[in-house]
C-alpha cells in the first residue's frame, strides 16, 4: 500500500480518493507545483494535507480566512495531526511557542495569513526550518478583477524566488478562465500542473417554485423535510429577515436573524451560535455567508430572487460543503422580477453597467422559468456542458408543458390595448372580465380584450405573465411602476408566425413530497432515533473538547454508522471518517450509543 493511501485510510478513515484527488496528491508528493481548480466540498483539503504528512517536513498552508484557521487546526489535531497556526489572533507567548515548534520539527502542518507571511520576519523564520510545501488556499484572491482580492496575495509569488525547492500547490472554487490565467501568472506558476475539474455541486438538489403562499410554502418544507437541520434562509431586506425568523421562532424553529442593521455584537453572536450548534436556522440578508465554512448546512432557501445567477450558485453553494445530500429551494414571482428591476434603475451606475445587470436578471428569471433541467442551464451559463442531472426539481418531477400561443397572444394584446401602462394584476383583471372600480374609470370593461381570458385563473395568467417576460416577449417597466410593454420580439407572436408552450406550474406541494421521502441529511424515518442520539453523542463531545459538532464527526460519518451499525472497534474503523486517532478518542462513546439502540437494556 502506498504511503498516500495508507494515510487516507489510517489518519482520514477514507477508504478511497475522489475524483482527481489521487493524481494531485501524487503530483505534489514528487515535489512539483500544482494549481487545483475544484468545486466546493470536493475535497481541496486532502490534495494538500495528504502531501504535508507524507514528504518530510512542515506544510505551510496561507489562507485569508483568518477566524476558520482555529477550526482547520482543531480538526487535524482531532485527527492526531501536529497542526498549528500564526496569525494575529495568538498573543506574544502563543507565537513563540509555535515558531519553536516549526523549528524543532515537530509540526506538520502550519497555517498562515499571508500578510503575516510576506512579512521579512516570517519569511526569515521559514528559511530556517524544513518545508514540505506551500499550499495557497483561496487563491483567486490574486484576482484583481474578483470581489475577493487580496493585495498581500499578490506578493506570494515572492515564495518562489525564495523557496525555489518547495512545491506550491494554489486551490480555488472559482472556475472561470481569465481568473485561473491571473493565478498562474501573478503566483509564477509556469511549471505547475492544471487540475481542474468542472462547477457542478452534484449534491445540492436544486429546485424552483412560484410563490404561492410563500410562508406555508417554507413551513411545509422545514417540516417535512429538514426539522432538524441546520440552514440559511435569504430575504432582500432586513424588515423581511426580522418578521421571517420571529415568525419561525414561533413556529417552534431556532431561528436566528442576521443583517446588516444589527450591532456587531449581536452579528457575531447569532453567527456564533449558528457555527457551533446545530439545527439553527439564519435568516439573513445577503450580508451573511462571506467566509461562512459550515460544512453542514443542509439547506439555502431563498424567499426572494437573487438578481443574478452568479449570485444565486454563490448563495445556493453555501449548501452541502461536506459533500452530503442538501436542498436549494427558492420561491420566485413577478413581483420580485418588478422589484429587482426598479431597484436596478434606481441604482447609482452607467447605462453600460444597467444594461449588463438587466442582462443577469433576465437570465435568472430563464432559470425560474425553464421547463428542462435545472443544472444544465446553470452549468451552460458558466460554459460547461452536461446532461440531465436526475437531482433537480425538473428532473424529478417532469415539467408538463402545454401550447400556450392563445393565450400569450390575448395577453399580449390586451397589453397594447390597455395602454401599456399597467401592471400585471390590473391586465390580468381586464383579461378574466373582473368588475371592478379601476376597471370601469379607465374604461377598460368596454375593451376588445375584455373579459376573453376567463378560461384561465388568476393564477395561470401569472404564470404565462412571468414566461412571457422571461423569454423576453413582455418587458416590465421599472421606470414606470412596473408597467407591461410590448417590445419588437413579440411581433412573430402576435401575426400568428410563432407559437409557445409553456410550463405548466406543479402544485408545490406534492413535488416536495416527491423529491424525497427522507430528510435532508438522508435519514430515513426509521432511523432517526439513532440519528438523534449520534447527534447528541457527538454535541457532548464536541462541548467537552471545545470544538464545533462537525469537527468531532461529519453528517456523512454519522450518516454511515446508521447505516452500518458497527457495534465493534474494527468494524467502527470502517466507517467513512473514522480514523486511528478517533477511533481512540471517541470510538467508546459512540459504540454505546449504538450497542444501546441495537440491544436495549430490558426493564426486568
Ligand atoms: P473543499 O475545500 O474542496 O470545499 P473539503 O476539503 O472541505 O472540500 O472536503 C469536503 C468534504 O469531503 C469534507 O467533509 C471531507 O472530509 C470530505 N472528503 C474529502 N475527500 C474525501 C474522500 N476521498 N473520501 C471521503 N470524503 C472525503
Ligand atoms: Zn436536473
Amino acid at each position: 500500500m502506498s504511503n498516500a493511501q495508507h494515510i487516507l485510510e489510517h489518519v482520514f478513515g477514507y477508504d478511497h480518493f475522489r475524483g482527481p484527488q489521487q493524481a494531485i496528491v501524487e503530483n505534489v508528493i514528487q515535489g512539483n507545483d500544482a494549481l487545483v481548480i475544484m468545486p466546493t466540498g470536493g475535497g481541496k483539503s486532502l490534495c494538500y494535507q495528504i502531501p504535508a504528512l507524507v514528504r518530510e517536513g512542515c506544510g505551510v498552508i496561507i489562507s485569508p480566512l483568518i477566524a476558520l484557521m482555529q477550526d482547520q487546526v482543531d480538526t487535524l489535531r482531532e485527527l492526531g495531526v501536529n497542526a498549528g497556526f500564526l496569525n494575529s489572533s495568538l498573543d506574544a507567548q502563543q507565537t513563540r511557542d509555535t515558531e519553536q515548534a516549526l523549528l524543532n520539527g515537530k509540526l506538520d502542518m502550519l497555517y498562515i495569513a499571508p500578510e503575516r507571511l510576506v512579512q521579512p520576519r516570517c519569511l526569515q523564520l521559514l528559511k530556517q526550518a524544513k518545508l514540505s510545501l506551500f499550499a495557497i488556499d483561496e487563491a483567486h484572491c490574486v484576482s484583481q478583477w474578483g470581489h475577493d482580492f487580496r493585495a498581500d496575495y499578490l506578493q506570494l509569488s515572492l515564495l518562489h524566488e525564495h523557496f525555489p525547492n518547495v512545491p506550491r500547490i494554489a486551490l480555488t472554487a472559482t472556475a472561470d478562465d481569465r481568473t485561473r490565467i491571473e493565478i498562474s501568472k501573478r503566483l509564477e506558476l509556469d511549471q505547475a500542473e492544471h487540475f481542474i475539474s468542472g462547477f457542478d455541486r452534484p449534491n445540492i438538489q436544486y429546485r424552483i417554485q412560484h410563490k404561492d403562499k410563500p410562508k406555508q410554502q417554507l413551513l411545509q418544507f422545514l417540516r417535512s423535510e429538514a426539522p432538524h437541520d441546520a440552514g440559511i434562509i435569504y430575504c432582500m431586506s432586513r424588515k423581511k429577515v426580522e418578521q421571517t425568523a420571529l415568525w419561525l421562532a414561533e413556529q417552534g424553529f431556532d431561528a436566528l436573524p442576521y443583517h446588516a442593521g444589527l450591532s456587531a455584537a449581536q452579528r457575531q453572536k447569532n453567527q456564533q451560535r449558528f457555527l457551533r450548534e446545530e439545527n439553527v436556522v439564519m435568516v439573513a440578508t445577503i450580508a451573511f455567508g462571506m467566509g461562512i465554512d459550515k460544512p453542514d448546512v443542509r439547506f439555502v432557501v431563498h424567499l426572494d430572487m437573487p438578481k443574478s445567477i452568479e449570485a444565486y450558485y454563490q448563495e445556493t453553494g453555501r449548501a452541502g460543503r461536506d459533500g452530503e445530500p442538501a436542498v436549494a429551494l427558492l420561491f420566485y414571482g413577478l413581483e420580485d422580477v418588478v422589484k429587482l428591476a426598479q431597484m436596478l434603475s434606481g441604482s447609482e451606475g452607467n447605462e453600460e453597467f444597467k444594461r449588463m445587470e438587466r442582462h443577469r436578471l433576465d437570465a435568472m428569471l430563464g432559470l425560474c422559468e425553464v421547463t428542462s433541467c435545472r443544472r444544465q442551464v446553470l452549468l451552460r451559463y458558466f460554459g460547461e456542458n452536461s446532461e440531465p442531472c436526475g437531482n433537480c426539481d425538473s428532473c424529478i418531477t417532469p415539467v408538463n408543458t402545454w401550447n400556450g400561443t392563445d393565450a400569450a397572444r390575448k395577453l399580449l394584446s390586451c397589453v397594447y390595448r390597455t395602454g401599456q401602462r399597467y401592471g400585471g394584476q390590473h391586465v390580468i383583471e381586464v383579461l378574466r372580465g373582473s368588475n371592478n372600480e379601476k376597471i370601469r374609470q379607465a374604461g377598460h370593461d368596454k375593451l376588445s380584450t375584455y373579459g376573453i381570458g376567463a378560461d384561465l385563473s388568476n393564477n395561470e395568467w401569472r404564470s404565462v405573465l412571468r414566461q412571457l417576460v422571461a423569454r423576453g416577449l413582455v418587458d416590465v417597466n421599472a421606470e414606470a411602476f412596473g408597467a407591461l410593454q410590448l417590445n419588437d420580439s413579440c411581433r412573430a407572436l402576435l401575426r400568428g408566425d410563432e407559437s409557445l408552450q409553456l410550463r405548466r406550474d406543479p402544485r408545490p406541494e406534492p413535488s416536495a413530497r416527491v423529491a424525497r421521502s427522507t430528510s435532508t441529511s438522508g435519514v430515513e424515518a426509521h432511523d432517526l432515533p439513532l440519528w438523534h442520539a449520534l447527534k447528541a453523542c457527538r454535541k457532548r463531545l464536541a462541548d467537552e473538547h471545545k470544538v464545533p459538532p462537525y469537527v468531532v464527526f461529519h453528517d456523512s460519518t454519522l450518516l454511515d454508522m446508521v447505516q452500518k451499525r458497527p457495534t465493534t472497534r474494527d468494524a467502527l474503523l470502517t466507517v467513512s471518517g473514522v480514523g486511528d486517532a478517533k477511533l481512540d478518542r471517541f470510538g467508546e462513546a459512540f459504540l454505546d450509543v449504538i450497542l444501546e439502540h441495537e440491544y436495549p437494556a430490558t426493564e426486568s
